[in-house]
């Protein structure tokens, strides 16, 4: 199923660089393997995804042993203080850092164990105020400023969530916004490569606005039954 969904999905994909004139090379599949079990992320691996997004610390502390060889964790989901010990391993990249707070712990968590941390700024895109994120520009410059002087921080981009809609001139104005903002901190000299945004519902919409690095869940591994344990196979 993971493999059918996945020549599916990858044709769209073509098809939305294509119409946006950009190269397919410029954007990374995460797939958001969240709740999904291990065999359905060995297919995934046996199809050539190299990078998995989880959302819950736990969740990756425990799926993360079961594998290895050469692909990347993503953490995407909204991550506490005290759960950064669980990630700060496995992940390539943290998604959702939006507090100093947050960042202190783990540039704290990433000095330890001798590592430069990926990291990028969640922004709040959607101006509804039961998401994550941050809302004003001016709290991603700062924090961008905060974390430019850490070692154990490389700030990489920019995540965010588009509003749950049908309505594409709301998801697109949300995507501008995370575009127009990597605009202006680039102007502010920091090297940003990368946009994270779109997903199962957007993915298309994203590429259009700039998005390098798309996270799929749905549209690759099939609906989440949450009444099940990734653990049961
Ligand atoms: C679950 C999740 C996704 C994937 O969602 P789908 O709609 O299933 O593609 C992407 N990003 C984050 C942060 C998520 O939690």
């Amino acid at each position: 199923m993971i493999a059918g969904n996945f020549k599916i999905l990858e044709d769209k994909i073509l098809a939305a660089c294509k119409s946006a004139g950009r190269n397919r090379s410029e954007i990374i599949l995460i797939g958001v393997s969240k709740n999904n079990t291990i065999s359905a992320i060995k297919e995934a691996l046996n199809i050539g995804i190299r990078d998995f997004g989880e959302n819950k610390a736990q969740e990756l502390r425990d799926k993360c042993l079961l594998f290895e060889g050469d692909f990347n964790w993503h953490f995407v989901g909204h991550l506490q203080t005290n759960k950064v010990k669980y990630v700060i391993e496995p992940a390539e990249y943290i998604h959702s850092v939006d507090s100093s707070k947050l960042a202190d712990e783990i540039n704290f968590r990433a000095g330890k164990i001798n590592k430069r941390q990926k990291i990028l700024f969640e922004v709040n895109t959607s101006e509804e105020d039961s998401k994550y994120g941050l809302t004003k520009e001016d709290e991603v410059f700062k924090l961008a400023d905060y974390c430019s002087g850490k070692e154990n921080l490389e700030i990489c981009g920019l995540m965010t969530m588009a509003p749950y809609t049908d309505d594409e001139v709301v998801i697109k104005k949300s995507f501008e916004k995370l575009n127009s903002l990597k605009g202006k901190l680039v102007t502010r000299g920091f090297n940003l490569r990368h946009l994270s945004m779109g997903m199962t519902n957007d993915f298309e919409l994203a590429i259009r606005e700039g998005a390098t690095m798309i996270r799929i869940g749905t549209a690759l591994f099939g609906h989440r039954d949450y009444n099940k344990s990734w653990k049961e196979e």
